[in-house]
C-alpha cells in the first residue's frame, strides 16, 4: 500500500516567521464523470466548463489567482482551450496538470479502480500519460504546467522522479489526514497539511490538499496512528469519538462540507501552527447534476457562496492573504535545524 514514506526524504517548509496565513485555491479541472459507473475512456465531456465563468468571476472578486489543474480531455478541448485560453491572457489563473490515467493516452493499462491511481501504474506508463499531458498543455496554452495533482491523490513511489524529469516544481497530489486505500488508493492518514521539499533532486516542493482533524481531541499523531490501525477497536473507537465531536476529519473544500466545517478545520489548523492553506474543488460541480455535492443549480449556488463567504472570512476574520500555487517556491523557507 502507499504511504507518506514513498515520498522519501522530506525537509519542512513554513512561510516566512511572522507573514500572515496564505490561502491557495486549486481546481480539479476534468471531465464529467459518475463516480459509480465503471471508468471508462469514453467518458470526455467537459460541458460544465462553460459553467466556469461562475467560480472565475467570484475568484476575481474576492483576488484570488486559482490554479486550474487540467487533464487530459480538458487540455484536448474546444471548450477548454477557450475558456481557460482566456483567463491566462488576461493574467488572472494559472494552469498545473491533473493526471485521470483512463482517459489520457497511451491506452495500455486495463481499466481498474486499483489503476485510476496513477502511481499505481508502472512507472514507465504514468510518466508517458504525464509527459504527453505536459506536451499537451505547454502546446496548447504556450506555458509549461509546474504545478502538478494526481488523479484520485493517487501519487506513487516513481512519481516525483518523472514530475522533476519534466519541469514540474509543486506536487498538490496528497490529501492530508485522509485514508483512500479501500479500493486501493493511497494511505495519507498520517500525513500533515505542512509544505515540504522533496524529490530525488529536491527539486520538489510538495503541499498536500489541506485536510485533517478538528474537534477537542485535536490532532495528535499517537491518536491518528492509534485509529488508523486496522482494528475493529480503533474503528469502534473512532465512531463513538466522532459522533462526541472529539475527532472529525475534514478536507478544506466546498464539496461535501459546510462553511462552518471549513472554518473549523482552519481554526483548529490555525491553533496548531499551519500558516499554509489549500482550498480545493472540482470544475464539474459548476454544472448542477454533474457531481453529488452540486446536483441542481440552488445546490450549486450554494456551493459557489460557501466559497465567497469562506475567502471573505480568510481574509476579514483570520487576517489571511491570498496566494497561488507556482509563487511557493518563491515563498517557502526551509525550517532551520533546532538545536536541542
Ligand atoms: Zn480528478
Amino acid at each position: 500500500m502507499i504511504t507518506p514514506d514513498i515520498l522519501g526524504d522530506r525537509e519542512a517548509l513554513a512561510l516566512p516567521e511572522g507573514s500572515s496565513p496564505l490561502l491557495t485555491v486549486v481546481v480539479d479541472t476534468e471531465e464529467e464523470f459518475d463516480w459509480d459507473a465503471p471508468f471508462s475512456r469514453a467518458s470526455t465531456s467537459v460541458d460544465s466548463l462553460a459553467e466556469l465563468d461562475r467560480f472565475q468571476g467570484l475568484c476575481e472578486e474576492h483576488r484570488v489567482s486559482p490554479t486550474y489543474v487540467c487533464d487530459w480531455p480538458v487540455v484536448t478541448s474546444e471548450l477548454g482551450q477557450q475558456t481557460l485560453g482566456t483567463y491566462l491572457e488576461r493574467g488572472v489563473c494559472h494552469l498545473g496538470a491533473h493526471l485521470h490515467p483512463w482517459v489520457t493516452p497511451p491506452h495500455d493499462e486495463e481499466l481498474s479502480s486499483h489503476n485510476s491511481y496513477p502511481g499505481n501504474l508502472s512507472p514507465d506508463l504514468e510518466r508517458e500519460k504525464l509527459e504527453r499531458l505536459t506536451i499537451a498543455i505547454s502546446e496548447r496554452f504556450g506555458h509549461a504546467p509546474r504545478v502538478y495533482r494526481a488523479g484520485r491523490y493517487g501519487f506513487g513511489p516513481r512519481s516525483a522522479e518523472a514530475l522533476e524529469s519534466l519541469g514540474y516544481a509543486v506536487d498538490v497530489s496528497p490529501l492530508a489526514g485522509f485514508n483512500l486505500s479501500a479500493d486501493g488508493g493511497p494511505d495519507w492518514s498520517t500525513l500533515g497539511p505542512e509544505p515540504y521539499r522533496f524529490g530525488p533532486n529536491k527539486a520538489l516542493i510538495g503541499f498536500p490538499a489541506t485536510g485533517g482533524f478538528s474537534g477537542w481531541l485535536g490532532g495528535g499523531a499517537q491518536l491518528h496512528k492509534a485509529l488508523h490501525k486496522p482494528l475493529p477497536s480503533a474503528l469502534r473507537l473512532q465512531g463513538v469519538l466522532s459522533r462526541l465531536g472529539a475527532f472529525e476529519r475534514i478536507m478544506l473544500s466546498p464539496e461535501g462540507y459546510t462553511l462552518t466545517h471549513m472554518k473549523r478545520l482552519t481554526r483548529a489548523l490555525l491553533a496548531r501552527g499551519t500558516r499554509l492553506f489549500q482550498l480545493s474543488l472540482h470544475s464539474p460541480s459548476m454544472l448542477p447534476g454533474c457531481t453529488s455535492y452540486a446536483r441542481d443549480p440552488q445546490e450549486r449556488d450554494a456551493l459557489l457562496a460557501r466559497c465567497a463567504d469562506y475567502l471573505r472570512w480568510f481574509r476579514e476574520d483570520v487576517g489571511g492573504e491570498m496566494a497561488a500555487l507556482p509563487e511557493l517556491p518563491q515563498l517557502l523557507r526551509s525550517i532551520p535545524l533546532t538545536k536541542s
